[in-house]
């Protein structure tokens, strides 16, 4: 980043915002994290951008406009709910599964929390890899040790009642300011203004990063919905703006670490469950890898495709061999790769 941007611009916008995110200095921050991210944008074609807003070989990071599904993005997985029920299928929420029995290197079963193990054919896992290794039967003693070494890190959305309109322009803004503990405040009029029912008021969500020992973790939603306020009050966003109501969700493990020497162990647990028939691992804490919902959704496909007609997708390259995939495929997933 410094080398492509210059220490300042890095010091700026990159610094203080990926150590929010991360909660490591951005020296133990893999490379591979702002190779995927920021691809190959230079400072050349940032200021081009900016000064020409040239349609034509736009770089992929500067997206000024996608779809968005009218009822948020849950609407995709609902409408794949319904396309799986329509066809026969069956799914159950809210079921968490405990574990996946193997034996001899071959998934049969999987343990839900309620104690019922029901044999399976094949089963993909989305559960943290971590956990899936944990529970795993005969797992040799390096495969556990690397798996210790995967951290993933939780989020704190906290969102806030506006009783205003048109608080600010964009879908979100990332938060660089170091004396603000939030890291990206999201405006969910400006993704389509149906979401908010047509009210008068405006949703928010502010978003905090961290660990599980990390003080914020743990606590009270009233704390958070406070320590929200009080930061959006900071930024001069909601001048006169009542808040007149808060809500928290907390996602555990939602974003695997690119700690540098991530990969050793990562590969030893890949080729362990590379080994284990009968089970494929997908998606961002599935399968350790920072996707976006495109690729996740995409390894899910593929997964399927290597089930269902023997095809032999490598599931673990998705990201960076995705571009060559879609070239022979029918099966797009462009149009959802933003954010984040
Ligand atoms: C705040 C936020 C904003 C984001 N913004 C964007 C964006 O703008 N654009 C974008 O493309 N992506 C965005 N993402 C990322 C996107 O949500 C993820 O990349 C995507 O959801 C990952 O898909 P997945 O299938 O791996 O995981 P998920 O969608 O989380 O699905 C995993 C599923 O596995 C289930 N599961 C886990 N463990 C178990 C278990 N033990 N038993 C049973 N079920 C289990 C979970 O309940 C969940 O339903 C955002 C993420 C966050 C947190």
């Amino acid at each position: 980043m410094i080398g492509r941007f210059g220490f300042r611009l890095y010091s700026i916008f990159f610094k203080t915002y990926s150590e929010k995110l991360w909660g490591i200095s951005c020296k133990e921050l893999d490379e591979d994290f702002a190779a995927q991210r920021i691809k190959k944008l230079s400072l050349f074609e940032a200021v081009k951008n900016a000064l020409f807003k040239s349609k034509k070989n736009k770089h992929k990071t500067l997206v000024d406009q996608f779809a968005y599904p009218i009822g948020g993005t849950g609407m995709v997985y609902e409408r794949m709910k319904e396309f799986i029920e329509k066809n026969g299928g069956q799914v159950y929420l809210n079921t968490p599964v405990e574990k996946v029995i193997s034996e001899n290197n071959t998934a049969i079963s999987i343990q839900k929390k309620s104690g019922e193990v029901i044999e399976y054919d094949h089963m993909i896992s989305s559960m943290p890899i971590t956990h899936l290794v944990k529970n795993l039967t005969d797992v040799p003693h390096q495969v556990i040790e690397a798996n210790s070494n995967l951290k993933f890190r939780n989020t704190i959305l906290v969102y806030l009642k506006l009783e205003g309109q048109n608080i600010f322009p964009d879908n979100w803004l990332y938060v660089h300011a170091s004396d603000l503990e939030m890291g990206r405040v999201t405006n969910f009029s400006n993704w389509v203004p149906e979401i908010n029912n047509n009210e008068k008021s405006t949703i928010v969500a502010l978003e905090y990063w961290s660990y599980d020992d990390d003080v914020i973790w743990k606590k009270s939603d009233q704390d958070l919905i406070e320590l929200a306020k009080s930061e959006m009050t900071k930024t001069g966003l909601i001048k006169g703006i009542e808040v007149s109501a808060g809500h928290v969700v907390k996602i555990p493990k939602c974003y695997p670490v690119y700690q540098r020497g991530y990969k050793e162990p990562l590969q030893i647990v890949e080729n362990y469950l590379s080994g284990v028939r009968n089970l494929s691992v997908i998606g961002r804490y599935g399968a350790f890898k920072y996707n976006n919902q495109d690729h996740s959704i995409l390894m899910g496909v593929m997964a399927a495709e290597n089930i269902t007609s023997g095809t032999n997708h490598n599931l673990w390259s998705i990201n960076t061999d995705y571009e060559e995939y879609q070239e022979k495929s029918t099966i797009t997933a462009s149009g959802l790769s933003v954010g984040e």
